[in-house]
């Protein structure tokens, strides 16, 4: 069996898209998720739904049982993260699985992003549980930058505190497709991959967005407290505002960069361009 946690998350479906699309019989993947209920499109296309809660460890080794390659995609509780991925660690080992691929985020062992203790924690739990594993140690999402395109057009800027920090961020389809290749491949075991697409800094973001667009949109780097003003300004809860804005600065000294080639090597082709997802961002 192929499972594959957080399956009901944006990242964990697209995995779960890909690994069919790439002939995986559906009965031979599980997606362990939170919320079976939320799950019920997977199941009705033969897909195996078992609960898998990060907070209830039994759950989790009762869905794991006949693991053979797992997919531990991280949880979204940042802070909290360690004991919950434990819990996929322990239930992983019982089984004996082949592989346990996890989602980490770029040098998660050296990086200086608010996310990255939980990851480097994480990878230690991994490495020394003694299974064979492969690190997929994610950018961030371009979505991230896209998602709200109709607001960064209405206000005509990009806000951020990036500064010239160039940002090697890829699609989520890209970094879902790169799981699948190696949840799905007999490529090398005990491994970390960097994944990173084509860098852009937050200006040239704010460039591609009026080339496309037609509407003048510019970047407008603030400091630190007035990001997080600005970010909670817009509804955004203070903690989250702030690990957004400590992200910003971090990827200001380079912490979201890479020059890594891991990610077109996996996926086989080059990773979606900056362009390409503005525009199916400006089409949505
Ligand atoms: P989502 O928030 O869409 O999905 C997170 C998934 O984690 C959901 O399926 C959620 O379940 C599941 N989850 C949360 N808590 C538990 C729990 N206690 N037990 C079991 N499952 C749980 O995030 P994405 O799919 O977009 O991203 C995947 C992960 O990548 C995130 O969880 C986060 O760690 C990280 N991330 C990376 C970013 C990047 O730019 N690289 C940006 C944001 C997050 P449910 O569906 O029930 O809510």
């Amino acid at each position: 069996m192929i499972v594959v946690t957080g399956a009901t998350g944006q990242l964990g479906r697209l995995v779960v898209a890909d690994l069919l699309a790439r002939g995986v019989e559906p009965g031979r993947l599980v997606a362990a998720v939170r919320s079976p209920e939320k799950a019920a499109d997977l199941a009705a296309r033969g897909v195996v739904v078992r609960e898998a809660d990060y907070d209830r460890p039994d759950t989790v080794q009762a869905a794991l049982s006949d693991a053979d390659r797992v997919l531990l995609i991280s949880s979204n509780a940042v802070g909290q993260r360690l004991e919950q991925h434990r819990a996929v660690v322990e239930a992983a080992s019982r089984a004996g699985v082949s592989l346990l691929a996890y989602t980490s985020v770029l040098r998660a062992d050296t990086s200086t992003l608010p996310v990255a203790p939980d990851h480097k924690a994480t990878e230690e739990l991994i490495r020394a549980a003694g299974l064979p594993f492969v690190l997929l140690r994610n950018g961030w999402y371009t979505e991230n930058y896209t998602g709200n395109l109709a607001g960064t057009l209405a206000h005509g800027a990009v806000l951020g505190s990036a500064g010239s920090g160039r940002i090697a961020a890829a699609t989520r389809a890209d970094f879902a497709a790169a799981a699948a290749a190696v949840l799905t491949g007999d490529g090398p075991t005990d491994i970390g991959y960097e994944l990173g697409g084509e860098p852009f800094t937050l200006a040239e973001l704010a460039a591609e967005i009026t080339r496309q667009s037609g509407t003048e949109v510019v970047y407008r780097d603030l400091p630190l407290d007035a990001y997080v003003a600005a970010l909670t300004g817009a509804g955004l809860p203070e903690p989250f505002a702030r690990l957004l804005a400590d992200s910003d600065v971090a990827a200001a000294d380079g912490a979201l960069d890479t020059d890594s080639d891991d990610l077109p090597r996996l996926l086989g082709r080059p990773a979606t361009s900056l362009a390409d997802a503005v525009a199916t961002a400006l089409k949505d």
